[in-house]
């Protein structure tokens, strides 16, 4: 079922016109849904049912803390990537103990913050990272709980920028460099080694590269378990993809994914974490605008909208299809027209789509693009000077502005210039 549809001819958002959004907040917007958010947190819940599952929604992918603040009441546990997001996990109400720190760069000083707060576990990708960590953790007389991200060699994920999973990508431990990392992890007074963690790419569309690399972590954690080391956890990241409107394959449900991981891991004796983003927050957003313009090219028609690349990045970095339509549907003669949907910003990579053929619209109409909860306002800029935009939450017939567009003098005021000028 979809909380974003048409009812008497305009589109809505659970019980909420879009138009009455756009009237108390203005243009562009991004609107949330409540039952969204909830409806793909439990159907993911649903497929573990059973199984000891910690399901660690990946902050970054809408990293709002009203919607941190809904998941966590529905029991999410957060995977962080920076200090920054692990201040807005806990501001949100998530438990220290429900929460995961990713990435392959953390400071020295978010180390500090992690181990102070008491997260569940550190998600290691690196030996320096290691040692570092493990200093730290001595300096402040305590052990960090460490899983290492392990690097499978699988091939995996939507789109070459968002594939994580091979031996060529940044990201992990080198598999041919697993088991001495973990005999040196074994070594180190600041270290608790408890698990074993991966994630090979986003926007998935099949269960193959799952597959396989669970079969070969699994095969890791039995060698590990072998040479001494306690492997409590297996986390097996996230990366499930998700339905966009295009023609594209259409990923496999969560269902599917969990009988599947279910059956993989039944006799692993491990607890599952999962750190899904995409798959719980994409489809709970939209982003609302306006045409400003309909211009006549050379040989095309443009609908110039008030949205752009810095609010929503997706086209122009991953040529990511998103499903566009006009807020009202009813009282036109639908005729169509094929157009080059864009922004005003002075990149010709500020264009939504080309060639799409939709309904005719006019200045001023109001105009949604789908799929834009994940990835969207958590990538957004500044740039050209165009103010971070509203974020706006609904859940039934009430909504609320969850972050305020900023106005220019908010944004000058982080800056100044030097008296030598
Ligand atoms: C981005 C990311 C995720 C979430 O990926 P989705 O495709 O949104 O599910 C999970 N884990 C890590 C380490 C990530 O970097």
């Amino acid at each position: 079922m979809r909380h974003f549809d048409y009812k008497d001819g305009e589109m809505f958002a659970e019980d909420v016109a879009l138009r009455d959004i756009a009237k108390t907040v203005g243009t562009p917007a991004y609107v949330y849904s409540t039952a969204t958010f909830t409806r793909h947190f439990n159907v993911f819940a649903d497929a573990f049912k059973g199984r000891k599952a910690l399901i660690a929604y990946s902050v970054k992918a809408n990293s709002n803390i009203a919607v941190l603040a809904t998941l966590a009441k529905l029991g999410a546990g957060a995977d962080v990537v920076s200090e920054g997001e692990l201040v807005r996990a806990l501001t949100a109400g998530i438990p220290a103990q429900k929460i995961v720190f990713s990435g392959v760069g953390k400071t020295e000083s978010e180390m500090r913050a992690a181990l102070k707060a008491g997260i569940r576990v550190f998600n290691v990708e690196s030996l320096p990272e290691l040692e570092q960590l493990s200093d730290v953790a001595v300096s402040m007389g305590t052990r960090a709980p460490v899983a290492f991200r392990v690097n499978p060699d699988v091939t995996a994920g939507g789109h070459e920028k968002i594939s994580t999973g091979k031996a060529e990508n940044k990201f992990g431990i080198a598999w041919s460099s697993v088991e001495s990392a973990y005999a040196r992890a074994g070594e180190l007074k600041g270290i608790e080694i408890v698990g074993v963690d991966m994630h090979i790419g986003s926007q998935i569309d099949s269960l193959a590269p799952f597959e396989k690399a669970i079969e070969k972590v699994g095969a890791l954690i039995a060698k590990l378990r072998a040479q001494g080391h306690t492997i409590r956890s297996f986390d097996i990241g996230g990366g499930l993809g998700i339905p966009y409107g295009d023609n594209t394959k259409t990923p496999p449900p969560p269902s599917e994914y969990g009988a599947l991981v279910k059956d993989l891991t039944s006799e692993m004796d491990v607890e599952l974490i999962f750190e899904p983003g995409r798959m719980i927050a994409g489809n709970a957003g939209v982003l609302l605008s306006k045409v400003i313009y309909a211009k006549s090219g050379e040989d095309r028609e443009f609908l110039i909208i008030d949205a752009a690349m810095n609010d929503l990045i997706r086209p122009a970095l991953y040529d990511a299809y998103h499903e566009i339509e006009p807020v009202k549907a009813s009282g036109r003669d639908f005729n169509t027209q094929i157009y080059d949907v864009v922004g005003p910003i002075c990149e010709s990579g500020d264009t939504f789509t080309k060639r799409r053929e939709l309904p005719e619209m006019k200045a001023g109409e109001l105009i949604v693009l789908h799929s834009a909860g994940a990835y969207g306002a958590s990538q957004s800029s500044q740039y050209n000077t165009r103010p971070l935009i509203p974020e706006v939450l609904v859940n039934g017939d009430q909504f609320s502005v969850v972050r305020d567009r900023p106005s220019l003098e908010d944004i000058l005021r982080a800056e100044s210039i030097p008296d030598w000028i």
